[in-house]
């Protein structure tokens, strides 16, 4: 069996518990620690990271993982389980995406020891953590008012990525390119195999997103042997070769009748933009045949601003970009 130590403490088979991860302070001197739940099965296996609240604000993840952790549902029978339910720390406290440096933490990889906050941060999650794991599953949430339908993010063309994205289960699977800087391209660097997962939006609890982060993160974890009994599949996946965004073409009030999952066809009116005056109606058509992975759910809107986003073309081509 091999040996896991965290924060120079051995990780002894058989035991599960928090371990907190200095961070750095406050500037009031308020230490701040990083608490990252492990556990560990006596029986050797696979080592899985779950990670959470990148972005302080988005909290069905945050929910996801203390779900997990709090029903005893990752307690693996062979290998272990690593949980990190709030990497942000600093924007949780301040409901915010961000770091009080304003820099965003998916944007701060691989970090370094004495760069900004949120690089720190990273470089505690890269160095203490990502070495011990060999896969992931890190939720996330819409951003900016995005509402999304739940979907697993990853990099189609990867054999593991996409063995991972189909046993986790969600309804869509989105190709999505390994941006620059983020958790998941630094994870990718080192050999590890990290999917996002993302469902709901920010602030705002979902149930059925959260409810198929818990089943997806349990279908995982028995595709990897840890564990014996896992929920079926409710519906085969989706799988989304391409993705693109429908964008308000004049400014005001944004509306529309869809749902995020909703099924649409090229030339389907979307929604619409009206002035707040009743005096213009711009239509929104979609240029594809798709299905809506997310929808914004601001009522008020600037020309440019994107507000569906559209999942289309199953087939395998080449990747394609976004990540929230
Ligand atoms: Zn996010």
């Amino acid at each position: 069996m091999r040996e896991m130590a965290l924060n120079g403490k051995v990780i002894v088979p058989g035991e599960s518990k928090y371990y907190n991860l200095r961070v750095a302070k406050l500037p009031t001197h308020t230490v701040i620690d990083l608490p990252v739940y492990v556990s560990r099965s006596v029986n050797d296996g696979p080592v899985l990271l779950l990670t959470a609240g990148l972005h302080g604000n988005e909290t069905n993840g945050i929910e996801i993982v203390r779900r997990l952790i709090s029903d005893s549902m990752v307690s693996p029978q062979r290998g272990t389980v690593i949980a990190v339910p709030i990497v942000n720390i600093y924007g949780f406290l301040q409901q915010e995406r961000y770091l009080p440096d304003g820099k965003d933490l998916n944007r701060s990889f691989p970090g370094s020891k004495t760069g900004s906050l949120a690089s720190r941060v990273a470089h505690v999650i890269v160095n203490q953590i990502l070495p011990l794991a060999d896969y992931g599953i890190d939720f996330h949430t819409g951003g900016a008012s995005k509402d999304n339908y739940p979907q697993i993010r990853c990099v189609l063309s990867h054999a593991m990525n996409l063995e991972l994205a189909k046993a986790f289960g969600a309804p869509f699977i989105i190709n999505s390119a390994l941006i620059d800087k983020s958790f998941r391209k630094a994870a990718q660097r080192r050999g590890k195999s990290i999917i996002v997962y993302e469902g709901g939006e920010s602030l705002r609890f979902d149930e059925p997103s959260i409810q198929c982060g818990i089943d997806g993160t349990l279908r995982l974890m028995k595709s990897l042997n840890m564990i014996d009994d896992a929920p079926d599949i409710p519906v085969k996946p989706r799988i989304f070769e391409k993705h693109s965004w429908i964008r308000a073409k004049v400014s005001g009030l944004f509306r529309t009748t869809l749902l995020p999952g909703d099924k649409v066809t090229r030339g389907q009116t979307v929604g619409s933009v009206t002035d707040p005056y009743g005096e213009t109606n711009v239509v929104l058509k979609s240029p594809v045949n798709g299905y809506i992975v997310g929808l914004s759910r601001s009522p008020v809107v600037s020309a440019g601003d994107a507000v569906v986003h559209l999942g289309h073309k199953y087939e395998l081509k080449k990747t394609s970009t976004n990540e929230t």
